[in-house]
């Protein structure tokens, strides 16, 4: 596998992941995905697209907002990294044991996207 297609693999399962804690933060209480932008759930100061670095802007401010320094759940780290091998599998890593047709279908989707 080539690394930059290892590589956007990689970072586009942290952003799918990334985009699952915003379903799974927002669906339940009826908000849209899509706007406003993510805001820290204590002090509502909305988060910095610089803040908003899957994984890495978790690691920077070591889990806590950077205003008000309220701890923000390791679970956002978590799924956000386990995004990525959501995505690897469905992109078709252990492909040959998939037998679903959504699997393959979005396999060949995100495959095709990459150029592959
Ligand atoms: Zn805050």
């Amino acid at each position: 596998m080539d690394p930059v297609y290892a590589t956007s693999i990689f970072v586009l399962g942290l952003a799918f992941g990334s985009f699952l804690n915003v379903c799974i933060y927002r669906l339940p209480l009826g908000l849209s995905v899509v706007s406003p932008r993510s805001a820290c759930p204590a002090c509502k100061r909305p988060i910095a697209l610089y803040d908003n670095v899957p994984v890495l802007s978790w690691l920077i401010l070591r889990g806590r907002c950077r205003h008000c320094k309220a701890r923000i759940s390791p679970r956002y780290l978590a799924i956000e990294l386990g995004g990525w091998p959501t995505l690897a599998f469905c992109a078709g890593v252990g492909f040959e044991h998939a037998n679903s047709g959504e699997v393959y279908a979005a396999g060949r989707c995100l495959n095709s996207a990459l150029g592959h």
